[in-house]
């Protein structure tokens, strides 16, 4: 009997012993050991009552058995919902309450705090630590590790995914289990992922782009991961010589610049390093590139939908674009107010439509409604463009779109040209009311290291270069820019900071 998710991502690898999960530890997961460690907890889940479509909440460390704990709600029918580790208890409430979610699983370290709230809101809590003990692994231990994959058609969710909440309130994705798969199977085309593959794992997997984009892409090739808590520096350094493939934020790109041990010979045995969540410079690509030899594959996509676009793996990765349309996947570009297409070339509203994109946001009928039209296209609030060749330019968010007297300011185009100025690290540029026109662009620059960056100068370039109301109104420094752990610049709290600036 069919589990969509189970059977083609896991199910297939029952009984390999190959390894799935290289440790940071020396230890090394067959696909086996794993799969019987997911049917265990698989047994643990249930034995807590969890059947078909109940929410299991997850907020603890990335761990083999976190992941593992992924795999085991796909097999039980339970809805996946992994939080963020950074998020406070009354964050956490929020999330909990929001989807009804019937078991939480927490770090032994968080469970007196976040006991009383799981109480209020009816939510049974359990355990679950970084090593891989806690109250959960304690009941599944003894449990087999066999588990009879229950039963799931296309159309039901698999997860229930909150997104970032870079532009407000995080909403929670329904995603089918068509959804998922579907797009794992693309991508893992797209990327010519195969058995052979070890991907160089370093990303959070409470987020789209560590759990769904770099997990199911592996699981469905059937290779292997090297599987770090986090991103650090020296440790990625020392296994990526190990490593074929790596998915990446632009600040993974960064920080391995900005270390000198980067260079061609450590990367000689990789063959393909990709990048998105966020915009990745034009000037990092091409720093990379001249470093190692590897042209970066920048991709796009959302919570909502998975995958959108991809450079392609063969032919022209151009910087600065996140590539065409994956196959399966409609991309337009609409006028926002009438949601007509808009003369090849424009910006505009990007819209998708896929087996990608998602079943509606969980208990939001009004604002699924407004994002989600009758056609089955989705309304990205991501503006951009498509090139002659059929490459799609992000152009920003709409949410950070300044209108000036009447006027459009995207504020991309002003940061490309704050960023190319000597001195500029980087830049963001953002609305703050403003008495006659509105809201006017401020620009916050981050110079560069030991730097004092000359304004004079910057407002005589920028005025050169720039309309009027384009050129910024004011200019602050500052060390670094309030970045999230997905490397997404906060231009919400920039402009929270700085909303009294120019009034
Ligand atoms: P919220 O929807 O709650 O405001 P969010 O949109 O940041 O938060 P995610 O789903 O994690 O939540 O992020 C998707 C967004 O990330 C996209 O809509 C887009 O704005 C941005 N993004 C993803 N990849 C890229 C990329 N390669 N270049 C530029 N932006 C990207
Ligand atoms: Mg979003």
């Amino acid at each position: 009997m069919p589990n969509p998710l189970f059977d083609a991502l896991f199910g297939v690898h029952e009984g390999r012993d190959s390894p799935f999960l290289y440790l940071p530890d020396g230890k090394v997961l067959s696909y086996a050991d794993f799969l019987g460690l997911a049917a265990q907890f698989a047994h643990a889940l249930t034995a807590r009552g969890l059947g078909p479509g109940d929410r299991l909440a997850v907020q603890v460390e990335k761990s083999a058995s976190c992941l593992a704990l992924y795999a085991a709600a796909v097999q039980a029918g339970v809805v996946f919902l992994p939080l963020n580790t950074a998020y406070t208890q009354s964050e956490l409430a929020y999330f909990i309450e929001n989807s009804g979610a019937a078991l939480v699983i927490c770090d032994e370290a968080r469970r007196r705090e976040i006991a009383p709230m799981t109480e209020r809101l009816g939510a049974s809590l359990d355990t679950l630590n970084a090593d891989g003990g806690g109250s959960l692994p304690e009941l599944a231990v003894g449990m087999d590790t066999f588990f009879p994959t229950v039963d799931r058609q296309d159309s039901d969710l698999a997860a229930l995914l909150y997104t970032s909440g870079t532009t407000g309130r995080s909403k929670g994705a329904m995603l089918s289990h068509q959804n998922l798969l579907s797009n794992a199977e693309i991508l893992t085309d797209a990327w010519r992922f195969d058995a052979s593959d070890i991907l160089l794992h370093a990303l959070p997997i409470f987020h789209t782009h560590g759990l769904f984009v770099a997990t199911n892409v592996v699981l469905k090739a059937g290779g292997a991961m090297i599987f770090l808590p986090k991103f650090d520096l020296d440790q990625v350094i020392d296994w990526l010589p190990r490593a074929t493939t790596m998915m990446g934020v632009p600040t993974f790109y960064t920080r391995l610049l900005s270390d000198s041990r980067l260079d061609h010979d450590l990367v000689a045995d990789m063959r393909l390093f990709t990048s998105g969540s966020a915009p990745l410079l034009e000037e990092t690509h091409r720093a990379f590139e001249a470093r190692t030899g590897h042209r970066i594959l920048e991709r796009y996509g959302m919570t909502e939908t998975n995958m959108n676009t991809s450079n392609p793996y063969n032919g022209a990765r151009k910087p600065g674009t996140v590539g065409p349309p994956l196959p399966g996947v409609e991309l337009r570009i609409t006028e926002p107010e009438s949601g007509a297409d808009v003369p090849q070339g424009e910006t505009g509203m990007i819209e998708v439509r896929g087996p990608n994109v998602f079943q509606g946001y969980w208990q939001m009928p009004e604002k699924t409604a407004e994002e989600l039209r009758d056609s089955g296209f989705f309304i990205t609030g991501d503006l951009g463009r498509i090139d002659a060749d059929g490459y799609v330019s992000i152009v920003g968010r709409e949410k950070d779109l300044i209108i000036s007297g009447g006027y459009n300011v995207y504020p991309k185009e002003v940061e490309l040209v704050l960023d190319e100025l000597p001195g500029i690290l980087e830049s963001a540029v953002i609305g703050v009311p403003h008495p006659d026109f509105g809201e006017s662009p401020v620009a916050i620059l981050v110079p560069e290291t030991g730097v004092e960056p000359d304004l004079a100068q910057i407002e005589s370039a920028t005025a050169d270069s720039l309309a009027r109301y384009k050129q910024p109104k004011r200019y602050v420094v500052v060390d670094a820019l309030p970045r999230n752990t997905m490397g997404k610049v906060q231009k919400a709290a920039l402009r929270a900071e700085y909303a009294k600036l120019l009034t």
